[in-house]
């Protein structure tokens, strides 16, 4: 077994998930059996009850795991699945440790730090390394070096690298090489400091991840393996390119692979780049068409980030290039303007009354003007709610977590839910297999009858509303396994409205996109098409 870990310095939001996802990427396309975990220090047990503002999106897994975004990088960059046992956090391990402490697990000692806490992180570490065969366990600490939060991982880390030999083991380290002056000279101070603050707790990285604007010089790098002891051959500049499926590329080039394969003696085989066509695509899109993302956190587009890779995911595959109109829902309750000119809608999930007006908005304005429409999550339920107010005429109808008196509650929630008090981890969550109606345009978009995808909702179309719906148009042809959850909804008489009560972006990949995201952009295409037809 060896590890890799990659820590962070300088200041935070770095893109240290892109370069442990990339470094996945490069090892795995060396034939390597590689995975991944994440550490974040924080003291929440998961990133479930979390504001997207805090931490971007919480990304779901097939377990149900609800879990850091970066999660959604590792597996798209590895192209694999993983599990909540790969996203450790503080509370996860001070949970585990306090209830050990209760069952008499360590009677008669004084339960510290040092080595209770320290030995569960391990203990998780060597739990995801030992689930398989792997060549490569990627392990990357959240938070920045110095954190007082990330201070036991950095101990325990330190502690494993003690225990499993030191041949076997590498650190990484992510920091900003900042650019000065007229002629923008690199500075490497804050590299050396935080180096420096790296080797007070007993950590020596042998390889430097720089995130810098222009590519480092040569007389940088030397300059930086002189102040922090890394070989040169170990420096690897990060700087910023259009696109994070070519960080890897960027990485390969300076020859930091060689460097890894080298120090671990591997003995592998050739580099089998699987993304070259993918890549010219997102490098040289043929044409492109205008989606308005319509949500409320858009002010941090990492909430949602697994729809921005889909969309990059469609590009790839197709060469259609997509610029993404962010808008805010509340700018769209009085006036629809905002989305007079894009060719498609995408309403992703969400929680919370605030917004809503402005997405049921949206979906009215799609539905009127054919415009395509992807609802994914609440963006289902909405084009529900819409359809049930402006086509069935039923005046105010809601979704019962925003409006508990409205006479028609046409989302509600899920029974199983009634009674349920704790946030945390208790939505209908994970994996779940959808059927599809045979021959509905949803069968035809997947092309198979039956899928599975992940979901993350409490609430659900109202079973005593689908006959209403159904006979005025509103179909649902995507159902759960037992029949009585209604999953994908789509019109009778068009095709432009594609809704989904699960979330196809998280198990979108590079090679694979997620099917109504490619549907999307493919009847955006069409309707650009009608537009300029109609405008010539
Ligand atoms: N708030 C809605 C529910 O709980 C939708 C959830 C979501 O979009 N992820 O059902």
């Amino acid at each position: 077994m060896h590890y890799i870990v990659v820590t962070g310095g300088v200041i935070s939001g770095l893109g240290k998930g892109t370069v442990t996802s990339s470094l996945g990427y490069l090892l795995k396309s060396h034939g390597l059996r590689v995975t991944a975990m994440k550490i974040d220090p924080y003291l929440n047990f998961d990133a479930g009850t979390m504001n997207p503002y805090q931490h971007g999106e919480v990304f779901v897994l097939d377990d149900g795991s609800e879990v850091d975004l970066d999660l959604g990088n590792y597996e798209r960059f590895l192209e694999t699945n993983l599990t909540g046992d790969n996203n450790i956090t503080t509370g996860k391990v001070y949970k585990e440790v306090i209830e050990k402490e209760r069952r008499g697990e360590y009677l008669g000692s004084t339960v510290q730090i040092i080595p209770h806490v320290t030995n569960e992180i391990k203990r998780r570490i060597r739990l995801v390394s030992a689930k398989e065969d792997f060549d490569v366990v990627l392990i990357e600490v959240g938070g920045t070096v110095g954190d007082i939060e990330s201070m036991p991982f950095l101990e325990a880390v330190r502690q494993l690298n003690r225990e499993e030999g030191g041949n076997n083991f590498l650190f990484g380290h992510v920091t900003l090489v900042p650019e000065i002056g007229s002629v923008g000279e690199q500075k490497t101070k804050p590299t050396q400091h935080s180096v420096k603050a790296l080797r007070e707790i007993g950590i020596q990285p042998d390889i430097l991840f720089c995130r810098s604007k222009k590519p480092l010089t040569l007389e940088t790098k030397k300059r930086l393996s002189l102040f922090t002891d890394v070989p040169l051959d170990g420096i690897v500049s990060v700087n910023d390119v259009p696109n994070v499926y070519l960080v890897p590329d960027a990485m390969e080039k300076q020859g930091i692979v060689d460097f890894i394969i080298k120090r671990f003696s591997f003995k592998c085989d050739q580099y089998n780049d699987r993304w070259a066509s993918y890549k010219e695509n997102i490098k040289n899109p043929k044409e492109t068409v205008k989606i308005a993302l319509v949500g409320k956190y858009i002010e941090l587009q990492d909430s949602y980030i697994s729809h921005k890779e889909s969309f990059s995911h469609v590009t790839g595959n197709t060469g259609v290039g997509i610029e993404i109109k962010w808008v805010n829902s509340d700018d769209l309750v009085n006036s629809q303007e905002k989305l007079s000119d894009v060719h498609g809608i995408l309403i992703p999930g969400g929680f919370g009354y605030r917004g809503i007006e402005g997405k049921i908005a949206a979906a009215r304005y799609s539905r009127e003007r054919e415009i395509p429409y992807l609802g994914i999550c609440l963006g289902f339920q909405v084009a529900v709610m819409e359809f049930a107010r402006n086509v069935l005429g039923l005046k105010n109808a809601n979704s019962t977590e925003f409006d508990t008196k409205t006479p028609y509650p046409v989302i509600d929630l899920l029974p199983e839910q009634l009674g349920v008090i704790d946030k945390g981890g208790t939505m209908r969550l994970g994996s779940k297999k959808v059927l599809l109606k045979e021959g509905s345009l949803a069968s035809r978009i997947y092309g198979v009858t039956e899928i599975h995808e992940r979901h993350r909702h409490r609430y659900e179309v109202n079973p005593e509303y689908i006959s209403r719906f159904q006979n005025a148009g509103l179909m649902f042809t995507g159902v759960d396994e037992d029949g009585i959850r209604m999953e994908i909804a789509e019109f009778r008489d068009s095709e432009n409205l594609i809704a989904v009560q699960y979330h196809s972006e998280f198990k979108s990949r590079p090679l694979y996109p997620s099917r109504v995201h490619l549907y999307l952009i493919n009847k955006a295409l069409e309707y650009k098409q009608q537009v300029l037809e109609a405008t010539a």
